[in-house]
């Protein structure tokens, strides 16, 4: 039993898999493609998953862009079939969790990319205006007073007034402090990394003492936005697809889902055997039931 899971499958072993399961959530990045490149083979799984009748959603914590675009990208690398329904993001979900869930009164202010403000006024939330003063500092900018929640995304233009006056509208208990996701970086091509909003989260963590409220994965609340928007879901018949043990992995096992790592991306299959065998039964939730090289090693199951 202390060895359940991390089990490397492979031929038909997949065949029986994908037959077994009728709904399939897939992380993006490092499983769907790497930035902008298709991961080889992944047009292909999906086209041929959603054309033999199965349910397939995108659940992606990247809170930069809009379904639209989402959809677009899809298009773009070949993915034929993918429409707006299917995408679940982290942008997309914090505007429901405001709009259905806390039910906000009044203006959310938000750290992170014009995407995300797009996601939230097409849900009908108002964010506060940043105004583009170069002059402006701390101490004599505008606070606006209706501010309900403070919402922490993925920001490439992060400013240490936006950290200041996050801070400030925090120190009214009634406003709620949410973060898109909590990623702590993310990698690039060439070795690279980005800081992930989790850091920026952590930052305004320590000035406010507060906790924020986690939307994206390894949270339960997009499984629920799923389950809402998709009659009859059945977790015993999902498999959850990712390439990060603490988010996708998690998630999964969050949400009482099978899943399935892909090597292609963040963690390697070494890390998903130390959390196997460690002796602290929650790192068990990080292991992975099944791993895969790529999802390309579904083709063959494909085949008459
Ligand atoms: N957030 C940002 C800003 C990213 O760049 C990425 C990956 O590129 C992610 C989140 C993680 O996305 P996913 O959940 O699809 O792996
Ligand atoms: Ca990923």
């Amino acid at each position: 039993f202390a060895f359940k899971g991390c089990q490397k499958i492979r031929g038909a072993q997949i065949r029986v898999l994908l037959e077994a399961k009728d709904f399939f959530l897939f992380d993006c990045d490092g499983v769907i493609w790497h930035g902008e490149n298709e991961i080889t083979g992944a047009a292909k799984v999906v086209n041929a998953l959603i054309r033999r009748g199965k349910n397939v959603v995108f659940v992606t914590n990247n809170s930069t862009r809009p379904r639209e675009n989402y959809v677009n990208k899809f298009t773009r690398l070949g993915f034929t079939d993918v429409m707006l329904d299917q995408i679940f993001s982290s942008s997309y979900c914090s505007a429901l969790y405001l709009r259905d869930v806390v039910k906000v009164r009044g203006q959310v202010f938000v750290i992170g990319c014009e995407g995300l403000r797009r996601e939230l006024l097409e849900a009908g939330i108002p964010c506060v205006e940043e105004a583009d003063d170069p002059d402006a500092t701390i101490y004599n900018c505008d606070l606006t007073p209706d501010v309900k929640a403070v919402l922490v995304g993925h920001d490439d233009k992060l400013t240490f007034l936006k950290l200041a006056k996050a801070t400030c509208y925090l120190r009214d208990p009634e406003c709620l402090f949410l973060a898109t996701d909590n990623d702590p970086w993310h990698p690039l091509s060439g070795g690279r990394i980005l800081p992930g909003s989790g850091s920026l989260t952590a930052a305004l963590e320590v000035a406010s003492g507060r906790k924020a409220t986690v939307i994206g994965k390894p949270s339960r609340f997009m499984f629920e936005c799923i389950s809402s928007q998709f009659s009859g879901v059945d977790p015993a018949q999902c498999l959850m697809v990712g390439d990060r043990l603490e988010t996708d992995m998690l998630f999964g096992s969050n949400c009482g889902l099978d899943t399935m790592l892909t090597l292609t991306g963040v963690s390697q299959i070494e890390e998903a055997q130390e959390y196997r065998s460690s002796d602290l039964s929650t790192n068990h939730s990080y292991v992975p039931d099944y791993v895969v090289d790529t999802i390309a090693d579904f083709l063959p199951a494909f085949e008459e």
